[in-house]
């Protein structure tokens, strides 16, 4: 069985650092907001080109604390409008309903699967105060023509980065949200998330809010969460950190063979153009009888998964989406299919999957 995510395999080689760094951990008895979260908060910043990090307990917090910061900052007030992609997974709304903002779904480009930059402008009223870019699967949205648009209204930019670990920093440096959630491209043996600017009043905002709106200890100045960034997971993740760039490589080589060996007429590859703009957490193709599909690789012992069966405006979570209709988010929802795609997947577990794609009927 080839599996679709082996996090066995992918966490074993950090076995032994692991096991040292809970020795540590134990020794310092220093389990919340010490060393090992100050130390991973810089080196994540560093490694991604930001000036500030701040540790939190996953990535829907993450993206959620942006928002609430912007609102304790007054940049931001209840009910605006935030434009939001239809496609994408449910926690990018999740944040933008729990922060009380109103989520605005725009339709992806089919063949990028981001937001289309065309439709957005159509959607801005006179409450759009914010948009919320989700880098899908890995893929770098279309920041020229988004930009643009941008400036021309005035919207603070977020950045759903869950799916983006090490994906090429534009120059824009816009607030960006990490999950490290297990199966990420950067992951932790639990939850955990970060959320990176270089506005040190938003990092210091969504610190104190992330700690029961309080920097000094019993000082509560806003009503927060609770939610940071265990010190284990922060020693495990630093443990891991250096060698997210091969991981990218590694996934990027393997998008490489399925884009140049996968052969039928039945399977829609996606596109890339083989650059920097694209860390593949997820190979996504699309085939019109999905379901066949699925089962046809289940049948050859290769695991797939669905990223994702049922789009947000049709959750039953967003009760007022029912009635909205967007074509193209739907019809990406009825045929995607996740291929495995991870550093420790063998060459000829690649080749196995290209040869029994490419003898499908
Ligand atoms: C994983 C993910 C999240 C949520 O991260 P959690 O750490 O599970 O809360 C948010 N947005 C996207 C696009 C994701 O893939």
């Amino acid at each position: 069985m080839i599996k679709f995510l082996d996090l066995q395999k992918i966490n074993h080689p950090f076995e032994t650092g692991f096991k040292k760094k809970l020795t540590q951990v134990l020794k310092n008895g220093r389990f919340i907001l010490g060393d090992e979260v100050r130390a991973f908060e810089s080196d994540f910043a560093a490694y991604s080109h930001y000036n500030h990090g701040v540790g939190v307990g996953n990535g829907l917090d993450a993206i959620t604390l942006i928002f609430k910061a912007y609102l304790a900052l007054g940049k931001l007030q209840k009910g605006d409008e935030v434009i939001v992609p239809a496609n994408t997974f449910i926690a990018s709304v999740m944040a933008v309903v729990n922060a009380d903002l109103v989520p605005v779904f725009v339709e992806p480009r089919l063949e990028t699967y981001t937001i289309n930059p065309e439709l957005i402008e159509a959607h801005i009223s006179d409450k759009t105060k914010a948009i919320l870019l989700v880098p899908l699967y890995g893929r770098m949205c279309d920041m020229n023509r988004i930009q643009v648009i941008v400036k021309k209204h005035n919207l603070l930019v977020v950045e759903d980065a869950a799916q983006a670990h090490g994906l090429k920093q534009d120059d824009n440096h816009y607030p960006k949200a990490f999950s490290f959630y297990p199966g990420k491209n950067l992951g932790a043996l639990g939850d955990g998330g970060m959320v990176l600017t270089n506005d040190s009043v938003l990092a210091e905002t969504v610190r104190k809010l992330s700690n029961y709106g309080s920097i000094h200890k019993y000082h509560h100045e806003n009503i927060g969460l609770n939610s940071r960034l265990d010190e284990i997971q922060a020693a495990f993740l630093s443990q891991k950190l250096p060698y997210l760039d091969q991981e990218n490589k590694a996934r990027q080589q393997i998008a490489k063979r399925y884009l140049s060996e996968i052969k039928n007429s039945k399977i829609i590859l996606p596109q890339w153009n083989g650059s920097d703009d694209h860390v593949f957490h997820l190979f996504v193709i699309r085939t019109e009888d999905r379901s066949r599909l699925k089962k046809y690789l289940a049948e050859n012992n290769i695991e797939t998964l669905i990223h994702y069966p049922i789009p947000p405006h049709q959750q039953e979570a967003l009760k007022n989406g029912a009635s909205l209709s967007f074509p193209i988010t739907e019809k990406i929802h009825r045929e995607v299919l996740s291929l495995p795609i991870y550093s420790k997947l063998t060459d000829d577990e690649v080749s196995k999957i290209i040869n029994v794609i490419n003898a499908y009927e």
